[in-house]
């Protein structure tokens, strides 16, 4: 596709992308838009312009303050404003090259959640991260409990605290259980990030309505790079018997554009095989995992930023069709803009790990900076930085960035 803009060939945002957004200029209101290269597009001022005519859509919902009611409308309807922009932007007789107002450079917005989130999933469906944790609490033998490899095991989280990229966090304080005395509250101590990704719900199921895996796709809108900030210290007293609370719910960062399924299909790659075979819901057919490069960048204040890890989204054991499909196995609904996440995406080699419990391997080794200096865990003032794309054939698709820095206790 060759387009009359100027898109830089490395840009996460190529004329492939054309991904959905919630943008702000200065004290304006918040507004649906897309982005291309380095400029966020306003699509209230491209409908304006009858660029989605042909579709039927009330122009008014690209000035809602999220896209719930615009990812509403459909598959057909969103995607056919996608394709509608790629066309235009195609078209060297477009009359949106004289439209100046509609393009803005993405150093004047401000961004922000790009959805409302009405619940919050998150899986553990990564078997490398799995079994890492497994081997570090438990050993060698016993790293997957007995239920990994039959379902894909998952824990509800807290939506109000989903925040998009460039917003900062403050170090959760909580109770914790050092080794050799009571229990204490005081600031966490092993903080540590999460590296996943997470999809958006695009089509509401009724309550007692089970989504097949050969329909989940249909009910996935789209998908960010998702940060599950984690208080390793915090969790590990508290999550017995019940699993993750106040060590996980403090905070979640995302990246603030939803790439559309539609605009990862080219990416879709075979996942591994699973031994033992799965139970009849949870089969599927064809390719559901998808080749998207991931790393992680931690940058200490005025620092450089160091590379802590390079994972990638296919090795993931549990693909998203079956993640749906289990979660409303047994009936439980799902809204538009829920939001469910992978767990920490980690590959099978060490500069793969997702998180800093393994990348330190519970503390016990040193990742060594570029600046001189070393971390075990994330430090006060650290940003953490994740960046992810997919690629193929002379087509770039990408997420971005999503970017948090973490400030000292409040
Ligand atoms: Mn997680």
């Amino acid at each position: 596709m060759n387009t009359w803009l100027d898109i830089d060939k490395d840009s996460d945002f190529s004329i492939y992308n054309i991904p959905f957004g919630i943008f702000s200029v200065g004290d304006g209101s918040k507004k649906i838009g897309t982005r291309v290269g380095d400029q966020v597009v306003d699509l209230h001022a491209f409908a304006s312009a009858g660029t989605f005519n042909d579709l039927n859509i009330d122009i008014e919902v690209f000035t809602s303050s999220s896209l719930n009611d615009f990812i509403a409308l459909g598959k057909s309807k969103t995607n056919g404003v996608r394709l509608s922009i790629q066309a235009a932007l195609q078209d060297e007789s477009s009359v949106l090259k004289e439209l100046n107002q509609a393009f803005i450079k993405t150093t004047d917005v401000q961004m922000h959640m790009p959805v409302e989130v009405k619940d919050y999933t998150d899986f553990y469906s990564s078997i490398d991260h799995a079994t890492n944790v497994g081997i570090m609490f438990r050993d060698k033998e016993s790293a997957l409990l007995p239920n990994w490899k039959h379902l894909p095991v998952g824990y509800h989280g807290r939506a109000s605290s989903i925040i998009p990229s460039g917003k900062n966090i403050y170090r959760p304080k909580g109770q914790m259980k050092p080794t050799d005395t009571p229990p204490v509250y005081g600031p966490c101590r092993l903080l540590d990030f999460e590296l996943e990704m997470a999809f958006i719900v695009g089509k509401p199921t009724k309550l007692g309505q089970r989504i097949c895996t050969a329909n989940a796709m249909d009910h996935i809108f789209g998908m960010v790079l998702f940060n599950d900030w984690s208080a390793r210290d915090i969790q590990k007293w508290e999550y017995v018997p019940l699993g993750p609370f106040l060590g996980k719910s403090f905070a979640s960062s995302i990246s603030p554009w939803i790439v559309t399924m539609e605009a990862l299909e080219f990416a879709k790659v075979d996942g591994q095989k699973q031994e033992p075979a799965v139970l009849p819901y949870l089969q599927y057919e064809g390719p559901h995992n998808f080749d998207i490069k991931l790393d992680v960048g931690l940058t200490p204040q005025g620092e450089e930023e160091t590379i802590v890890c390079g994972s990638n989204f296919k090795h993931m054991y549990w693909n998203m069709a079956q993640q749906l499909a289990h979660h409303t196995c047994n009936g439980c609904n799902v809204n538009i803009g829920d939001m469910m996440a992978s767990g920490t995406i980690s590959g099978p080699e060490e500069g793969s790990f997702g998180s800093m419990l393994e990348l330190s391997w519970a503390g016990t080794k040193t990742i060594q900076l570029k600046g001189g200096e070393e971390r075990k865990f994330v430090a006060d003032y650290d940003t953490i930085t994740m960046y992810g794309h997919a690629e193929k054939d002379g087509r770039r698709v990408g997420f971005g960035e999503v970017s948090t820095q973490v400030l000292p206790a409040l």
